[in-house]
């Protein structure tokens, strides 16, 4: 029912615009990754302040938990909820060894050789829903996705030809990129940009437990995106006449945020200090780059830009009082702080089980060490572990390919006495276990054909005071990079708050949006406005932000808490969330007192 009456709006604005025109709007889908609303003004990002000024600014915004890049990324490009498109976090257990990750089975997914695997493996398109570009490109519109590595290929992941949707990411030139065509060569080369993507150079040096990470901005790499955009790709979309959809991915200011070196070991200023900051402004003048090539070429007027990121930030703690992990000492680690992998571990020693690393073909994991990239398979043999831990961050996710009931309640059990521990998510078909909410509650249970988590464990966030809470966060990571340094994922509000804004001559002007939006509802707000049919898999979908549009009424949201029965110890798993009609906006979740942003 309602998504009949949201087709009617839609419908109703649709009709509106064409008797006006005979295409669509152009629509630039502008990503600054990882890009806190809070930290953003005249001052730190002039171009963005403007956008949202001058059209909607959008003041309830939600990324998808678990907060991460790849999985954000599939919710724009689809317009659904995780659980339908199966890309539950960066880095994913796939059952089965994939080779673009060296034949791990838990490939992280910022690769494009590692989405051409998992394509391949999962019935051609892993995502299983339609993406906004392959839909536009099928409707006889000019698309192109340009920028970081993975998020940008996610918006066509299997485009492979260069022939029909522009591919232009960190891998272009070399393998394992998508081919460029014909015409974008002669286009890249008349304007002297050359054919291969320069690398990260200084921004990507993380550092290391006793060295400082980057102090330089992705300054060099995107400047060639940039150029890429504003002087091949859109005069030759101009030079076509069609309508054009376009997906610009900006590394910053998350590249900068994760690596920094300002604030190595300490929590302040964290991910508020000059590198950010200068991640920050490397984006905006993207957006200001983009928006003076769309004007000079007489694009402007004719092009809705849609600004958002995939998800907040925090700044990263090592600290842990109860973990095993922690008690270790490492030769690359701050003594009495958490590796990398200290799930992995935890469970390991909790549960009395062998710690084999699936990034290492499945050796053994001994005493002073952690998994090469934190993820883990533990019990069993290698090939048919008990247990998988894929590490990400500010959450990790664990499987059981047995689907036991009695491992999933142990691997809670010790999960659960963990001082890092803000809240367990588990599938639905494990039962109910006290301390824990059901995947489902939270968007996570629909039609993915990737294998779904058994739990998603939440790390504990707090803030170390400021004035909007959401611009200092800190959380607990499961990461090689340092305290002090950057990271999300996790379900506190600093990490679920992302940027959201839109101008142009299908938008509103002047109008703060105060109904929740989130990252699949800008999927499906790009589908609307390119007048794209797509036939939906999974019934997890956002909504059309009609309210953005001219007449659009404001939808009336409902704030809602759940709670799960407590665990012996009396520990509750708490959400916040709302709702707008069936669909859901999670805004904070975990145990209380543990989660920043939490209401109990
Ligand atoms: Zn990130």
């Amino acid at each position: 029912m309602r998504l009949f009456a949201a087709a009617m709006l839609a419908s109703a604005a649709l009709t509106a615009q064409a008797s006006a025109q005979t295409k669509p709007h152009n629509v630039l889908l502008f990503v600054a990754d990882g890009l806190r609303p809070g930290v953003v003004n005249e001052t730190t990002a002039p171009n963005m302040t403007a956008l949202m000024k001058r059209g909607v600014r959008f003041d309830n915004t939600h990324s998808l938990f678990p907060t991460f890049t790849t999985a954000n990324a599939s919710a724009m490009a689809t317009g659904h909820y995780l659980g339908d498109t199966g890309d539950f976090s960066n880095t994913i257990y796939t059952a089965f060894p994939v080779p673009g990750a060296g034949d791990s089975l838990t490939p992280f997914l910022e690769n494009d050789a590692v989405l051409g695997d998992v394509d391949e493996h999962f019935s051609g398109n892993y995502l299983n829903e339609a993406t906004i570009l392959r839909a536009a490109h099928q409707a006889g519109l000019s698309t192109a996705t340009v920028g970081k590595l993975g998020p940008a290929l996610i918006f066509d992941p299997t485009e492979r030809s260069g022939e029909q949707t522009v591919v232009v990411d960190d891998s272009t030139g070399r393998p394992p990129g998508v081919p460029l065509s014909a015409e974008m060569k002669r286009r890249l080369t008349e304007a002297e940009l050359g054919t291969q993507a320069p690398t990260r150079g200084e921004n990507g040096q993380a550092g290391d437990f006793q060295h400082p990470g980057t102090l330089a901005a992705n300054v060099g790499q995107q400047n060639w995106f940039a150029d890429v955009t504003t002087k091949a790709v859109l005069p030759m979309f101009r030079a076509r006449g069609n309508a054009f959809a376009l997906v610009f991915w900006s590394r910053d200011p998350d590249g900068s945020q994760h690596n920094e070196g300002d604030s190595l070991g300490r929590l302040v200023p964290g991910i508020n200090g000059p590198t950010s900051f200068a991640g920050i402004k490397n984006a905006d003048d993207d957006l200001g780059k983009l928006e003076a090539a769309l004007k000079e070429q007489g694009l402007y007027d004719d092009t809705d830009i849609i600004l958002t990121s995939d998800h907040g930030f925090s700044t990263i703690s090592k600290e842990s009082a109860t973990s095993f992990a922690a008690s270790q000492s490492y030769a690359d680690v701050t003594p009495h702080t958490l590796p990398m992998g200290f799930v992995a571990i935890d469970l390991a020693h909790g549960l009395g089980k062998q710690l084999f690393d699936p990034d290492k073909a499945g050796a053994p994991v001994g005493p002073g060490a952690y998994p090469s990239k934190g993820n883990g398979l533990i019990g069993g043999t290698p090939h048919d572990p008990e247990i998988v831990v894929a590490t990400n961050g500010g959450s990790d996710l664990i499987y059981i390919p047995s689907g036991s009931k009695e491992l999933a309640r142990q691997v809670a059990g010790v999960l659960a006495a963990e001082d890092y521990t803000s809240g367990l998510f588990v599938q639905s078909d494990l039962g109910e276990i006290p301390g824990t909410l059901p995947l489902s509650v939270v968007g996570l249970e629909g039609s993915a054909i990737t294998p779904m988590p058994a739990i998603a464990i939440n790390f504990r966030t707090f803030a170390t005071g400021c004035a909007d809470p959401t611009t200092c966060g800190v959380e607990v990571a499961d990461t090689v990079l340092q305290q002090g340094q950057g990271m999300h994922g996790s379900f506190s509000r600093a990490d679920t708050r992302n940027i959201m804004g839109a101008a142009g001559p299908s938008f509103r002007a002047g109008f703060a949006d105060p109904a929740p939006a989130s990252n699949a509802d800008i999927g499906r707000t790009v589908a609307m406005l390119l007048r794209l049919n797509i036939e939906d898999r999974g019934k997890l979908i956002g909504r059309v932000l009609t309210e953005a549009l001219p007449n659009g009424a404001l939808p009336h949201p409902e704030s809602r808490v759940m709670r799960s029965e407590p665990d012996a110890a009396g520990r509750v798993t708490v959400l916040n969330y709302q709702t707008v009609g069936d669909t859901r906006y999670f805004d904070a979740a975990g145990y209380p007192g543990r989660t920043l942003g939490l209401q109990p």
